[in-house]
């Protein structure tokens, strides 16, 4: 970091997309927070280290420069549009799931030709809306999605460039809510199912075959699925290839894990061990493009959620911290029995104590951490829920009428 930065940061509404400067300052506590915001700024927020996310995208690029590798950002992980317009800006391409991510991914400056559309369901005006912009990709789950957007491709005198997501029946070893590789998961179309499925893309008159696509799963932290999931990707090239057929883009998705447990020593994930394993073990044919879909792994460090205590209080067994974020906010505990790291960015004492760290959400399952080890806590107190730029905002919600978080940047400029 800059010695003496200017840290400008604005509040953003995700919903009315009201975006307000507050002030420049240059207050940071040992953990790099800016206490000033602190009290600036209701809790909870969003707060995004956009220094960070920088420093992520420039490590993408310096490990695929000189090689047909092409990185698309998921926009599921995070849409909030600062985030979005930062990582256009650094050249990604953009996975997206929706017609609402189309959209946010157009506003943001993502280039049409470097869209994949991806997703199970997707619907009559989602694919319009991706065959007006004449996207780089669709990537097909199924026969009779094919069959619909030759349909609509056709009626709309244009051709839809598609790939088939293929189902690898390869275990990623990760939750069993986001594996999504093995042949029992809704995704793709089954390795046997293939070539009849090519052969009949061949014949649609309004479809353009440019690729195969594979996503086994996400929080991935072994290289092992991903092995495999060369291993499993040059077995099918070769046999399409003594048919005469060679696609232009191989696409293998997304999934590379953070670091949850240890986030200041590991705030850049792994990229180097990562595109080695594709270098070394996928075999890319000449004028061939190797396609990657990371989400997690490009957002998850660079945010926190911030929140304040609102009480501190003990049952018979158990302590407990009650902060004013809950599960509406940041799911990922409720729903995946995830860990984050949780700090007490304000408490200066040296005694520690065990609690449980809940939210206010009338759910059981509204729990940030079981027997996590803080400061003495007490009302008041700051506490930073880390990495949670992936899955946090862009899965926040109103249950219980919350409002939604905001959202709060610091940028050295
Ligand atoms: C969610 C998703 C991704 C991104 O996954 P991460 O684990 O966040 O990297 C990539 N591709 C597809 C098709 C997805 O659905």
């Amino acid at each position: 970091m800059a010695t003496h930065p200017e840290w400008i940061v604005c509040q953003f509404d995700l919903r009315t997309q009201n975006r307000e400067r507050i002030e420049m300052f240059d207050a940071l506590n040992h953990h790099g927070f800016a206490m000033d915001l602190v009290d600036k700024t209701p809790t909870p927020f969003y707060y995004y280290d956009l220094d960070v996310l920088h420093s992520t995208l420039e490590e993408i690029n310096r490990h695929i420069s000189g090689y047909p590798f092409m990185v698309h950002y998921a926009l599921k992980a995070n849409g909030n549009p600062l985030i979005l317009k930062e990582i256009a800006n650094h050249g990604l391409g953009a996975d997206l799931v929706s017609g609402g991510e189309i959209k946010a991914a157009i506003q943001a400056g993502f280039k049409p030709q470097e869209m994949n559309f991806s997703g199970v369901g997707k619907t009559d005006w989602e694919i319009r809306l991706g065959l007006s912009h004449d996207i780089g990709c669709f990537n097909v789950e199924s026969i009779p999605e094919l069959e619909v957007i030759n349909e609509l491709a056709g009626e709309m005198g244009t051709t839809a460039n598609i790939a088939f997501r293929v189902n690898p029946d390869i275990d990623a070893h990760t939750h069993k809510y986001i594996t999504t590789g093995t042949a029992d998961d809704k995704f793709g179309i089954n390795i046997e199912m293939l070539e009849p499925a090519v052969n009949h893309a061949l014949q649609l008159p309004n479809i353009h075959l440019r690729g195969l696509h594979f996503h086994i799963g996400s929080q991935i932290t072994q290289m092992q699925p991903y092995v495999m999931l060369c291993q499993t990707v040059n077995k099918l090239l070769d046999q399409f290839e003594q048919r005469g057929i060679r696609f232009e883009i191989i696409n293998v998705g997304g999934g590379l894990g953070i670091n949850y447990t240890d986030p200041d020593r590991h705030l850049l994930p792994d990229f180097e061990t990562y595109f080695n394993t594709f270098k070394q073990h996928l075999k890319l044919r000449d004028n061939q493009l190797l396609h990657f879909e990371l989400g997690r792994a490009i957002v998850g460090e660079c945010g926190s959620l911030i929140t304040r205590v609102t009480y501190v209080k003990e049952n018979r067994n158990k302590k407990f911290v009650i902060v004013d974020a809950g599960m509406t906010d940041l799911i990922r505990p409720a729903l995946y029995q995830a860990h984050h790291e949780i700090q007490n960015i304000t408490s200066r004492e040296n005694s520690r104590e065990m609690y449980d760290v809940v939210g206010p959400v009338c759910e059981s399952s509204d729990v940030f951490a079981h027997d996590c080890s803080l400061p003495l806590t007490r009302r008041g107190d700051i506490i930073a829920i880390r990495s949670a730029g992936a899955y946090g905002e862009s899965m926040s919600s109103g249950y219980n009428m919350r409002s939604l978080p905001q959202s709060v940047f610091h940028h050295c400029k």
